[in-house]
């Protein structure tokens, strides 16, 4: 059997499973999407955020790219975003970092990783440059490295709150609050570290007044 073979052959077995343990389910699920909570996390293949979170499908909406960035020019992302906040009208969004990524690593390096790869880490070394006293007074770079993961998520989370999306479902719905978290490879933890709920007053520079 080739690898994608067992793929489809492991999502027969589980489609098979559900139905048995519980006959509705997929029929409830096809007429029913109403998730609370949008999550945006790396792509790592190591980071489910179903798994990890104890989710089952219906209940979370998903958003994945490398090192969980929130870049205002980005299509996916705030289409995504969009969508999550205006039609599903999520309560809750979530970005999700995780220690040992391999894009806040490669972003701490001076490496070339050609042009489409740069272009996006640069975004991370941006963070960094915010924080660079902070992070460079860490001597081991793994720990730093760590750190660097919690203040990417921060800095995403803020970058969530300088958006017309989020700040409009703010003002008219008090809603969604904004969470930053960073997931643990080796204990498989979630540590909470930055929350913003609905109207926390940001950089005015940022914030639209006739939304
Ligand atoms: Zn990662």
């Amino acid at each position: 059997m080739k690898s994608y073979e067992k793929l489809l052959a492991d999502n027969q077995s589980w489609a098979g499973r559900q139905v048995h343990d519980d006959p509705k389910y997929f029929e409830r699920l096809a007429h029913l999407q109403t998730p609370e909570f949008l999550w945006i996390g790396c792509s790592d293949s190591r980071v489910p955020a179903d798994k990890i979170t104890g989710t089952q499908p219906g209940e979370i909406f998903v958003h994945r790219n490398i090192a969980n960035l929130v870049i205002h020019t980005d299509v996916n992302l705030l289409s995504v975003l969009e969508y999550a906040v205006v039609h599903l009208k999520v309560n809750h969004v979530i970005v999700c970092g995780h220690y040992g990524c391999g894009g806040i690593k490669a972003s701490m390096s001076n490496h070339d990783f050609k042009q489409v790869l740069n272009m996006w880490l640069r975004n991370i070394k941006d963070v960094y440059r915010l924080h660079r006293e902070e992070l460079e007074a860490i001597k081991d770079l793994d720990d730093r490295a760590d750190r660097l993961t919690e203040l990417n998520v921060q800095e995403q989370v803020l970058h969530l709150a300088k958006t017309s999306i989020i700040q409009r479902a703010w003002k008219h719905e008090y809603r969604p609050q904004l969470h930053g978290w960073v997931y643990g490879l080796k204990d498989r933890i979630i540590k909470p570290v930055f929350e913003m709920d609905a109207n926390t007053p940001i950089d005015p520079l940022y914030t639209y007044d006739d939304l």
